[in-house]
């Protein structure tokens, strides 16, 4: 989109932010904006460096143009605004102007306008605005992950990196939209994709290898308490395995959640004690890493998003 910002297309007032009495004129697209410099400046460490520490407004004295002639300073009338940036648009500048210029009651605020004070209280080094729009993100209830991921990388949201992430491995590929994927980006992209494939190839071949169970001495039958063992593993019609569980197409149960499902695991006909302390033996390393790779593969994704967050501080 182009942001025209010069003096030749017609510019208008806002309605709401063109104070009569402030001190300094902006324009953020065709918009015009009379606000109240001094505020800004204490607000915004880029107004702070931007803005003339002095009113502007009506100072007509001015300066020289080429040909010689007084022209009004910037920021002094709607003929000469000091332009913003084309970073953001005039409605997520006027986004940013409502989180300052806060109504009484606050209104339950969308995606879209948190999103915006996100992205200019970031540009213009609000720190108070930037910390309100990263709290209600957080709680807010449909924060798509590909957004998620996306903001946290480019406004520096460290702590997004990780429940972004764990979304995006539980988003199915066919509920990602092109733009989803342009937000997560080719790398990030392509790093998930292979990361959870080999959690697919991983669950396969957990499932199709049953572990061998532990005997007690007091197991009589080990071929038998085996073949139990099996069998509870497979599933049977009326009473799904293990195997079932990891590769269920839709709602796969996650490795680390297994261990805990294994609590349950039904093998009749095996021997109680053989039951337990298989279970016990798979519960801890280094039989349990079987079950836990999926969850290694995940944090070794976010720590390597989070490093090079962290290093771009
Ligand atoms: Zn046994």
């Amino acid at each position: 989109m182009m942001h025209d910002q010069s003096n030749t297309v017609r510019a208008k007032r806002h309605d709401q932010y063109y104070f009569r009495d402030g001190s300094v004129i902006l324009r953020s697209e065709d918009t015009l904006y009379c606000l109240y410099g001094e505020m800004l400046r204490r607000k915004s460490d880029l107004f702070h460096t931007m803005l003339p520490d002095h009113p502007v407004q009506g100072d007509l004295v001015g300066i020289m143009d080429e040909t010689g002639r007084a022209r009004p300073r910037d920021g002094s009338c709607d003929d000469y605004p000091i332009p913003l940036s084309t970073f953001h648009t005039a409605g997520e500048f006027n986004e940013l102007l409502s989180f300052i210029f806060d109504e009484w009651t606050p209104v339950p605020r969308t995606l879209e306008s948190l999103v915006a004070i996100l992205k200019t209280a970031s540009f213009y080094l609000i720190q108070n605005a930037r910390e309100y729009a990263i709290d209600q993100l957080s709680t807010y209830k449909s924060f798509p992950a590909p957004l998620r991921f996306h903001l946290a990388r480019r406004y520096r949201v460290l702590a997004w990196i990780s429940p972004a992430v764990r979304q995006l491995f539980a988003l199915p590929y066919r509920d990602m939209s092109d733009e989803d994927m342009e937000l997560i980006g080719l790398g990030p992209l392509s790093g998930l994709m292979r990361a959870r494939e080999r959690i697919e190839t991983h669950r396969k071949s957990v499932a199709a290898g049953p572990p061998a169970p532990r005997h007690d001495v007091a197991c009589k039958d080990q071929e038998a308490c085996t073949r139990a063992w099996n069998h509870a593993w497979w599933g049977t019609f009326n009473k799904p395995g293990v195997a079932k569980a990891l590769l269920h197409p839709t709602k796969p149960v996650p490795g680390y959640d297994l261990i805990e499902k294994l609590e349950d695991f039904n093998a009749v006909g095996m021997h109680p004690d053989c039951r337990r302390w298989t279970l016990s033996w798979l519960c801890i390393p280094p039989a349990s890493r079987r079950f836990s790779l999926e969850e290694t593969i995940i944090d070794n994704f976010i720590d390597q998003y989070t490093t090079i967050l962290q290093n771009a501080m």
